[in-house]
């Protein structure tokens, strides 16, 4: 018969988590990492920087030509790479939807109803798939390679 995988060799993933502007600024770090740990989530790497607007414009390449795309992630936020399995999906569902203001009503126990405000300050982010999530997380993490020239986020 096949083996049977317990918990410990069942395969993780990651995603990439943002405590974005709005939610550092209301000192909510503390309760989101907090429901990070309660769902079951491990913090394997986290970097708090100042990110400028190109950085925020290559990072949120596909909203760049939207007009809130600087506002979304320009300034102090705290970047962090979470593992667990099925990390991405899980992730999504513990933050809620998009829109904050809704979240409060559809989604009362996610991270945005507790944290969020409306459609566009959301207090974190989260990769929206594995793809995403490898893109975003070598955005961060990985080392620059020579003469590559400044990713524009500075460690706070
Ligand atoms: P997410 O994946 O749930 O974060 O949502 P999206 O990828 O669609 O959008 C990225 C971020 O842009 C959201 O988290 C919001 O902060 C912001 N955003 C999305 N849609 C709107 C919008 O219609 N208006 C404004 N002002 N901000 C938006
Ligand atoms: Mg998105």
């Amino acid at each position: 018969s096949l083996p049977c995988r317990s918990d410990a060799t069942a395969e993780k993933e990651m995603t990439l988590a943002i405590i974005k502007p709005d939610g550092l600024y209301d000192n909510y770090t503390d309760k989101i990492k907090n429901a990070i740990s309660d769902s079951g989530f491990r913090i394997l790497n986290e970097r708090l920087v100042q990110l400028d607007e190109d950085a925020a414009m290559s990072f949120y390449a596909e909203h760049s030509s939207r007009s809130f795309f600087s506002d979304l992630v320009s300034g102090p936020v705290l970047i962090m790479v979470l593992e667990k399995e099925n990390a991405v999906a899980d992730w999504r569902t513990l933050i809620g939807p998009t829109d904050a203001s809704k979240a409060k009503i559809t989604h009362p126990n996610s991270i945005r109803a507790m944290c969020g405000k409306d459609l566009q300050r959301n207090c974190v982010h989260g990769s929206d798939s594995l793809q995403s999530a490898q893109r975003e997380i070598s955005f961060f993490f990985k080392e620059k390679s020579p003469g590559s020239g400044s990713m524009g986020h500075d460690e706070l």
